[in-house]
């Protein structure tokens, strides 16, 4: 498939919840491109979630114009998407500690929230491409699910529910929402992004994203006495970005994409960034064993059948797609993990 394409920057791009983790670098990667970018937000006038956004636009050839939206508020969307020829779907909360109640807090602003923004969708005629950020846990839901098999596009997380990995739940959910309403119309395309864990530098320092919860746990020393040895599915912010933008403007853009560049144990992950910050983090390093983990998991929030069916098993995916179709070159994890390290230094965020 060709994998040339042209921003459009004669229409204005939305993008949902624009000032998020991965929808920050969305947006300033449309910016660059001289795109008038209509962002949604819940809450435009509160600085601390949209000044980044703001500083980006301010040096940059396009245009940000901030519009309030919730996804849990009915037709709230509507004006965003006024004029847009393209729509990234990106808003959801991706918080996995913590949750008191699983529908109301993840489940609902994933489904609703898709089906919400997908309604406005239907009713806005300028609109032809939406892309929604999915993600591999819509394609697995347990890493057991996985063992033998190499995971791509045509595989579905069928073992998630509300009381056991709500957050994959909330993700297949919603992808599967937005299938059905995209199979009810013809005028839009639904093209879906599927990331692994994101990771790299963060442009907002107000995200409540899991992504960087993992790694302030890794570099404040949270982890230090040992990690279980889980293998998570790794990308790219930046890679992630890219996606977004290809599947926004190229043509031929169909179905899901996985988007993983490698896959690495915990340990590893802080084994990359030991070398690369020699002695600066108190790191893990060991693995500890399943059984304790297994014995020691409730105290700390974690199941045990958590435990069984995601310590020690084999994560493998193929991303020939989102090579050949959206033309990604993913860039090396060590790259990633540093840009990230540092950025956190940089930022105050950690201390090595
Ligand atoms: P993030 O920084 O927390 O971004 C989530 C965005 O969703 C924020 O803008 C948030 O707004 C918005 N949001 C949450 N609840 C909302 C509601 N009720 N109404 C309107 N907006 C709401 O997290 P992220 O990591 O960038 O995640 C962005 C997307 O990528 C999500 O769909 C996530 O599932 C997906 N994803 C992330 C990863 C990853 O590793 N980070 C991997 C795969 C897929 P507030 O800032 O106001 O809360």
């Amino acid at each position: 498939m060709p994998t040339d394409f042209v921003i459009d920057t004669a229409h204005p791009v939305a993008v949902t919840g624009a000032n998020g983790y991965v929808a920050s670098w969305i947006v300033q990667e449309l910016l660059d491109a001289g795109c008038t970018v209509h962002a949604t937000v819940r809450d435009p006038s509160n600085s601390r979630k949209v000044e980044h956004l703001q500083s980006l636009a301010a040096t940059r050839t396009g245009t940000l114009k901030l519009f309030a939206a919730d996804l849990l508020t009915e037709g709230s969307f509507d004006e965003a998407l006024q004029g847009c020829r393209v729509v990234l779907h990106t808003a959801s909360p991706f918080v996995v500690r913590g949750i008191k109640n699983a529908q109301r807090e993840l489940i609902d602003p994933a489904v609703q929230g898709t089906e919400n923004v997908l309604r406005s969708v239907n009713r806005c005629e300028s609109v032809q491409r939406v892309v929604l950020t999915s993600s591999v846990v819509a394609i697995y839901g347990d890493v057991a699910d996985a063992q033998g098999r190499v995971l791509d596009e045509s595989h579905w997380n069928t073992s998630s529910s509300v009381d056991h990995q709500p957050y994959p739940r909330s993700k297949v959910a919603a992808e599967q929402a937005a299938w059905a309403i995209a199979e009810g119309q013809s005028r839009w395309d639904l093209v879906v992004i599927n990331p692994g864990l994101v990771l790299g530098p963060a442009l907002t320092r107000h995200s409540a994203s899991e992504s960087l919860v993992i790694m302030g746990d890794l570099l404040k020393g949270k982890l230090r006495t040992g990690v279980p040895q889980l293998e998570i599915a790794l990308v790219d912010v930046r890679d992630v970005a890219h996606a977004h933008v290809r599947a926004a403007f190229i043509e031929q853009a169909q179905g899901r994409h996985v988007l993983v560049n490698q896959t690495l144990t915990m340990l590893q992950m802080a084994q990359l960034i030991g070398q690369q910050f020699q002695g600066r983090f108190k790191l893990p390093k060991m693995e500890l064993p399943k059984w304790l983990i297994w014995l020691a998991g409730p105290t700390q929030g974690i199941s045990r059948k958590f435990v069984s069916l995601n310590v020690g098993h084999e994560l493998r995916f193929d991303n020939s797609k989102s090579r050949q179709e959206l033309g990604l070159e993913y860039r090396p994890i060590a790259d990633t993990l540093a840009a990230h390290v540092q950025q956190m230094l940089d930022d105050g965020v950690v201390r090595g």
